[in-house]
């Protein structure tokens, strides 16, 4: 864990995608949370930002980007940023793509970090 929180720092400065393939691989979820957030509410989301990952990801980040916009308009006024967006105003709070993340990757983001192998493995060879 100690490695991770010491990497954080630096996934967080990288390009989405690369932090998510190592959050995959590594499988650590915060990171996950993190880059998929940001890809789905940047300003706009390029092919080439998204082409190192799996069709399914891919999908899934722009099924976010799309149902976002319309989920904080849904109701007479935004749930999120509490304004009234009929005018075409857009809606400055990134809580409902946080919101669509968590349901959409909601497997995903529900695992566990790998063990901490004990000093006792460690020496154990
Ligand atoms: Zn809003």
């Amino acid at each position: 864990m100690k490695a991770i929180n010491g990497l954080s720092g630096h996934v967080s400065s990288q390009k989405a995608a690369d932090t998510i393939i190592l959050a995959k691989k590594c499988r650590v979820a915060s990171w996950l949370r993190e880059a998929y957030a940001r890809l789905a509410a940047a300003s706009s989301l390029p092919l080439s930002e998204v082409a190192g990952l799996d069709w399914q990801t891919q999908t899934y980040l722009y099924y976010i980007r799309d149902t976002a916009k319309s989920r904080a308009t849904m109701k007479r006024r935004c749930e999120y940023c509490e304004l009234w967006h009929l005018a075409g105003i857009v809606c400055s709070d990134t809580g409902a793509y946080s919101d669509l993340v968590e349901e959409v990757f909601k497997e995903e983001l529900s695992i566990d970090p790998p063990p901490i192998p004990s000093p006792v493995d460690m020496w154990d060879y």
